[in-house]
């Protein structure tokens, strides 16, 4: 090995852990369900992004099969080269209509996704407003476009109507685009949809909403852009299919032309192998229960709602979330990484967030109530939150 690729990661590693910023990640021995297995030890889920619980529904986990069976393991080949399958074209055809949109491009990501799309549209003459609570993925999209970045303000509409006015009048940039995530998935907190497309129309952007931890979620399932009736406003609506919808891979909803675009300039679609038929299959049957029926919705919402209520009632911080994600903020960030660790050694499985994925001073543990769970498992949990927060005087 290199000398001085050793000494590099030897000092830097020793860094981290030093300062306890080495994320030792512990697998799972169980499905990712409501309920998991880790370390031996049986413990309450609250920490997936599985909203609705789709990942272990046995309605996916069949289709999934029966793609393996009809079309392989594997795609075989990039999608313009020839792994293009059937099940890629129908998943693109549910996406769309689940979008309200003419038409849909899979990515292999999310993140995948958001480097692909935004580089593709945007350039080193163009300008990028962003939201500064942006996920990574849109930064570095941003980044790799080769573009402009003016950060805005959090759902700040004033900052970014002045620096769209600033931008515009500056004459330096070609196309201009605001970008945002439907949903925040720190804080849980929605992005001001109709304003931004009011200001969007005012100084001529393009608007971009990563709905990741909207969708599922927010209009019924059909996420952020749905639940303000602004699918025409909206010219790149970006997803993952990892989250509420219960596997893997990543998409952009948009107009024909849009997606034709993406089809041959966008570079992980031209570079990098199709998801496989299992993902496919699987998330196309999840689109379409999702589209059939709101219940899981429901129920996810039901969840949430009381247990961020009881949460309140003992007396527990949860900031500014109007969604299912639900932060319980304790400040210091030891703190934080201690709490998480009694609620686990108690039978809770929620992980701690602390500096830089937020503020410093704003350490959580962020709760991910979802569909699956009984109210018995959110009770239980519940009552060890109790004991816990007492223990650390945050109630
Ligand atoms: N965008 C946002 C807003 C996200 O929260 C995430 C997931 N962390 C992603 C993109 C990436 O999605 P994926 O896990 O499918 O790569």
């Amino acid at each position: 090995m290199s000398k001085e690729l050793n000494e590099f990661l030897q000092s830097n590693l020793n860094d981290l852990k030093s300062k306890g910023l080495y994320n030792e990640i512990e697998p799972l021995q169980s499905a990712n369900g409501p309920m998991i297995q880790v370390g031996g030890k049986e413990l309450i889920n609250l920490s997936s992004n599985n909203y609705l619980g789709l990942a272990t529904d046995e309605r996916l986990t069949t289709a999934a099969k029966e793609a393996i069976d009809k079309w392989g393991a594997g795609s075989g080949a990039v999608r313009t080269i020839n792994g293009t399958l059937e099940i890629h074209l129908e998943l693109e055809k549910e996406l769309a209509k689940f979008k309200g949109t003419e038409a849909a491009i899979s990515y292999q990501s999310g993140f995948n996704c958001n480097m692909a799309a935004i580089s593709a549209v945007m350039g080193k003459k163009d300008v990028i407003l962003s939201d500064e609570l942006n996920h990574a993925s849109i930064i570095d999209g941003c980044r790799l476009s080769g573009a402009k970045i003016v950060r805005v303000n959090h759902s700040d509409m004033e900052d970014l109507a002045a620096k769209a006015k600033e931008v515009r009048e500056s004459g330096l940039y070609e196309k201009a685009m605001f970008i945002t995530d439907g949903v925040f998935s720190m804080d849980g907190d929605i992005a001001k949809l109709p304003e931004i497309v009011e200001i969007a129309k005012e100084f001529d952007l393009m608007v971009y909403v990563d709905d990741a931890h909207g969708s599922g979620v927010l209009g019924h399932g059909h996420g952020t852009v749905k639940h303000f009736g602004l699918e025409k406003e909206v010219d790149f609506q970006i997803g993952t299919l990892s989250k509420a919808i219960g596997v893997v891979g990543g998409y952009v909803a948009g107009t024909q032309d849009l997606i034709d675009w993406l089809k041959v300039r966008s570079r992980p679609f031209l570079f990098s192998t199709a998801v496989s038929p299992a993902d496919a299959a699987a998330a196309k049957r999840s689109l379409e229960i999702l589209d059939a029926d709101t219940s899981l919705n429901e129920k996810l919402w039901e969840n949430a709602t009381y247990f961020k209520e009881k949460l309140n009632a003992m007396g527990f911080e949860t900031g500014i979330s109007e969604t299912p994600i639900t932060p319980v903020i304790i400040g210091d960030e030891q703190k934080a990484q201690d709490f998480s660790k009694r609620l686990y050694e108690e039978g809770v499985y929620v992980k701690s967030i602390v500096f830089p994925t937020v503020p410093l001073g704003t350490g959580r543990v962020r709760n991910m109530p979802t569909a699956a769970h009984t109210k018995e498992m959110l009770d239980n949990a519940l009552a060890i939150y109790e004991k816990v927060g007492k223990e650390f005087d945050l109630i």
